[in-house]
């Protein structure tokens, strides 16, 4: 890597990160290797380590954070801040020096904490962004590797195939129907048609036809292409436009709270304003006297909390998903969790291990047990009923076997290697377990390539379910193929290629296929759970050097059926099961074999009395389909399409429908649901896009661990708001029920302000650290459009606002009945006030679990913290010489604290006596959930 480099070393003094090569579109393949330094067979691993150390890796830079002084600054565009800072104004103009600090204060703390967080917020979703790492398959020394998108270097060989992320800019030198999504580079919505011919120089960005280019999406074909640019040398770096991971638009419930914040600061500022009114005019106070009552008031009734619990919320629980791999993609899509009730899922890799090996193989005329663990290609084969294996030397003697195996090796991209004891499979899991299956009958790798050199392909696409090869091919091997030398090898879905095949190997040469046959030894395999795959081949004519799918209608042999076993994930069964419970009804979309669907389905626990295969789907009427969408939970043979109608229908039904999907033709689907789950392990980058969540071990227990955790995301938003509201309430009451009947107020407005800025933000954001609740995925799912405020919220906050406000007036009564000072009887008022939240706060930690219940206290933690540091700061307050001046407030007895203790705590039994009723009720739904589901099974 001399000439091209070198020149533009000298550039780069000039030009920030330059391209490394310009106008690559006008040069060959050939030159371009050249100028690279590299060759079709790909760079060797030492080579591409010293360019990686020279030109970086192949990553966009980040989008810089917010800087600090405009996070900060952010935290006043409020309009509860406003109101705030109007009340503040009014003070000091009122020359009330210790409201006006007491309000500054609040506004202070709330954006120091509103800015602490929001960091967090921020560097945790940064921190998934780092997580989602995209992999290319890579030709090193003429094999594919799937290596980290970002070790990618210029002269690198690549490998693209639909629903891959361009991970470079790219000349492509050879291509095979290749068509690429570039609007996010050209904002041309079609998709652009890719060839391999050298273009004019003049061609415009949007024309070069032969270049690949980074962040664009392969929606057909495949293709390998030379990397010519890498990270913020390529074309989308140079525009500097990073396609952010996660898009940070404001979800239902914010903008569901932001609008109730609104409507509360309205009322709040009526009320205000009419209590003022009532003051002056009927009361006799002075203006001033209400001014300040009247700023006591708004400051207590807003919940200025409220925006940043559910932003801190939201970013602990994304973090928490994270780290129990999802990756939230959409952040909306974390709210509407807690709602899904119908979870459609593909069966391999996700509840299955997709960790593949071929255990039978059975030909016109033998069936074989074949023995080994994983992808370690050590083991042998046997025949059925025999105990005894059969000897490598010996297996050529059965060139059904021989042929079934090369088939397997021929037609295949995948790839293993042998790092620190252990083989690592480089491709998909169906093709590496018919790789081994090929090396353990003794072929090899390399004698793959030398005899039976691949010249073109038809790759696998979901929809053909199939893949073939031309290749060359050696007669010396003396099999029946005929004397062309040149042939196919196919693999496949088995009810595919018995559709095509005319012919079957028999053992001496081909005969009429005998369809009935195979298609027991078909049902006979798949009801053992396995997938299975057809092997087949046929004669290339020497004239035709290519290949289409008109090749495989005439002549094709079917040689054999090959036997998979792709066991169901163990944690998958469990998930099912809490799914279940959880009133969501799991539906299995798969692709592959009906009698294999009902097999692993039965297995999993799911409801496999009836599977509707894609085809059947097809020819249902609308009503019908809804009908079936509705009942039947195992679909096999699915095309994407399929997948898209099931959704479409679902939703019609008023389900709310999380999918997973990792095909390109899945994207649609994918977005069309309420959630899309994207596989990241097995998932192309074209379904990644599409979805709002990622799995990065493509699990299905994973997606029922989000549901758990979306669930409890949403539960503590809403105890925070039935912590906030109330608290409130109890606050502003005081002084609006004080003015109304002319009592004396037990508590001042600027107490009420020192109440408020300790309360609001420390009692109440404990509560999003809350754990999920015991029965979390024992109830059913929450109504999608339920509003915010239902009738048992509102019932909380009268109840818990009218006996706070209550407890306060009869104690600071009771105290100036025995004739203590004003300044005790108000201090006694004050810490009346805060215990009970303190006391509330102990039991809204829950819905459900008991405060009496063990479990209850495990996790309690941050309450305890939040309490512990309100109590400190009550002391100080009462005791604190400065502050009594401050605060009007005198010292009061230890026993004065015991009756305040026993006067707020009735609080807890109250709510725990509707946590009584709340539990009744959500066993007898569980029950008709279960009942309802044990009828399906
Ligand atoms: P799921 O949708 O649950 O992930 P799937 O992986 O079986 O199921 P597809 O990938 O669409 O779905 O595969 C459909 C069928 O195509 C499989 O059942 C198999 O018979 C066949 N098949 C899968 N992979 C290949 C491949 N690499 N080459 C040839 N045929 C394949």
């Amino acid at each position: 890597m001399h000439n091209i480099t070198d020149s533009v070393a000298a550039d780069s003094l000039l030009l920030k990160d330059p391209p490394l090569l310009d106008g690559a579109h006008a040069q060959t393949p050939e030159q371009l290797l050249t100028a690279l330094n590299g060759i079709v067979a790909g760079l060797t691993e030492a080579e591409s380590t010293t360019r990686r150390l020279r030109w970086g890796d192949n990553q966009l830079p980040v989008t810089p954070p917010t800087p600090a002084w405009r996070r900060w600054l952010r935290q006043f565009h409020n309009l509860f801040i406003y109101v705030l800072l109007i009340s503040a104004t009014i003070s000091l103009v009122l020359q009330h020096w210790v409201d006006t600090g007491v309000i500054l204060a609040v506004i202070l703390v709330n954006a120091a904490i509103g800015y602490v967080q929001e960091g967090k917020a921020e560097a945790a979703l940064r921190a998934i962004m780092s997580l989602s790492k995209s992999l290319s398959m890579v030709v090193r020394n003429g094999a594919g590797f799937s290596i980290d998108s970002s070790q990618l270097v210029p002269g690198d060989v690549v490998m693209l195939q639909a629903g891959d992320k361009v991970p470079a800019d790219l000349r492509l030198i050879e291509c095979k129907e290749l068509r690429c999504d570039e609007a996010l580079l050209t904002g041309e919505s079609q998709s652009a048609a890719k060839t391999t011919a050298t273009l004019p120089p003049e061609t415009l960005l949007a024309e070069r036809r032969n270049m690949a280019y980074m962040g664009t999406l392969v929606t057909q074909g495949t293709a390998r292409g030379l990397v010519i640019n890498t990270g913020i040398r390529t074309e989308i770096g140079a525009i500097n436009q990073l396609v952010q991971l996660v898009k940070t638009t404001a979800t239902p419930l914010q903008l569901q709270l932001g609008k109730l914040a609104q409507q509360l600061t309205i009322a709040i500022l009526v009320l205000t304003i009419a209590t003022m009114a009532f003051g002056i005019l009927v009361r006799d106070y002075t203006l001033a006297q209400m001014f300040q009552a009247a700023i006591g008031i708004a400051v207590a009734a807003i919940p200025e909390g409220l925006p940043a619990i559910v932003t801190i919320a939201l970013a602990l629980g994304v973090g928490r998903m994270a780290a129990e791999h999802a990756l939230v993609r959409r952040l909306p899509a974390v709210e509407v969790l807690g709602s899904v009730d119908v979870i459609c899922t593909d069966k391999t890799g996700t509840l299955t291990a997709n960790a593949m090996t071929a255990r039978q193989l059975v030909t016109t005329n033998n069936h074989y047990l074949i023995s080994g663990e994983g992808y370690e290609p050590r083991g042998n084969f046997r025949r059925k009923g025999e105990r005894q294996p059969i000897a490598l030397e010996a297996l050529g003697e059965d060139p059904q076997l021989v042929h079934a195996c090369r088939i397997a090796l021929v037609c295949n991209d995948a790839n293993l290697t042998h790092d620190n004891n252990r083989w690592q499979l480089h491709g998909d899991p169906t093709e590496g377990a018919l790789h081994v299956m090929a090396l353990k009958s003794g072929l090899t790798n390399k004698q793959s390539k030398q005899q039976w050199p691949r010249l073109d392909e038809l790759p696998f696409e979901s929809e053909k379910r199939y893949m073939a090869v031309l290749h060359r091919f050696d007669n010396s091997t003396g099999d029946n193929l005929g004397n062309d030398a040149q042939a196919m090898a196919v693999k496949g879905a088995p009810d595919r290629l018995l559709e095509l095949c005319q012919w079957q190997l028999g053992e001496s040469g081909n005969e009429p296929l005998d369809k009935a046959y195979w298609h027991q030894q078909l049902t006979d395999l798949a009801a053992q759970g396995m997938r299975v795959l057809a092997l087949a081949c046929k004669t290339h004519p020497d004239d035709q050097p290519s290949l289409t799918h008109k090749h495989m209608h005439e002549g094709l042999v079917m040689v054999a059926l090959a036997g998979l076993s792709d066991p169901p994930r163990p944690e998958a069964i469990a998930a099912i099961d809490a799914c279940h419970s959880a009133g969501i009804r799991v539906m299995m979309i798969t692709g592959d074999n009906p009698v294999t669907a009902a097999a692993i389905g039965k297995e999993l626990g799911l409801n496999a009395k009836r599977v509707m295969t894609g085809a059947e789907l097809d020819l249902l009427s609308p009503a019908d389909f809804s009908q079936i969408a509705e009942t039947v939970d195992i679909f096999a043979r699915t095309s994407p399409a399929n997948k898209l109608q099931l959704v479409e229908a679902l939703q019609t039904r008023h389900h709310t429908v999380a999918m997973t999907g990792d095909g390109v033709n899945d994207a649609p689907a994918l977005r069309t649901a309420d959630i899309g789950i994207a596989m990241g392990m097995k998932g192309t980058d074209a379904a990644r896009e599409a979805s709002a969540f990622v799995l990065t071990d493509d699990n299905f227990a994973t997606i029922e661990q989000a549901v758990a955790e979306g669930r409890t995301i949403y539960d503590n938003i809403v105890k925070s708001i039935a912590f906030i509201l109330p608290t409130d309430l109890a606050e502003a009451s005081i002084i609006i029920l004080a003015i109304l009947f002319g009592w004396m107020l037990p508590i001042t407005p600027a107490q009420i302000l020192w109440v408020n800025t300790i309360t609001a933000v420390t009692l109440a954001l404990a509560l999003v650290f809350e754990r999920s609740e015991a029965n979390i995925m024992a109830r059913p799912p929450r109504q999608r459009h339920q509003g915010l405020i239902t009738a048992a919220l509102l019932y909380r906050i009268l109840l818990v606002g009218g006996l706070g406000a209550a407890t306060v007036f009869v104690l600071f009564r009771w105290k100036l009945d025995q004739g203590a000072s004003i300044e005790q009887a108000r201090a006694i008022a004050v810490n009346a006030l805060v215990i009970f939240e303190c006391f509330y706060l102990l039991t809204a930690r829950t819905f459900y679990d008991s405060i009496w219940h063990p479990r209850y206290w495990q996790g309690i933690g941050p309450s305890l913290l939040a309490i512990i540091v309100v109590v400190i700061f009550q002391l100080l307050f009462t005791y604190l010489p400065l502050s009594q001046t401050i605060f009007a407030v005198a010292g009061i007895s230890l026993e004065d604290w015991l009756i305040i203790a026993l006067a707020t705590s009735p609080i807890v039994l109250l709510v725990e006596t509707e946590k009584v009723v709340a539990r009744r009720m959500q066993a007898r739904r569980q029950i008709a959930t279960q009942g309802k589901r044990y009828a399906q099974l």
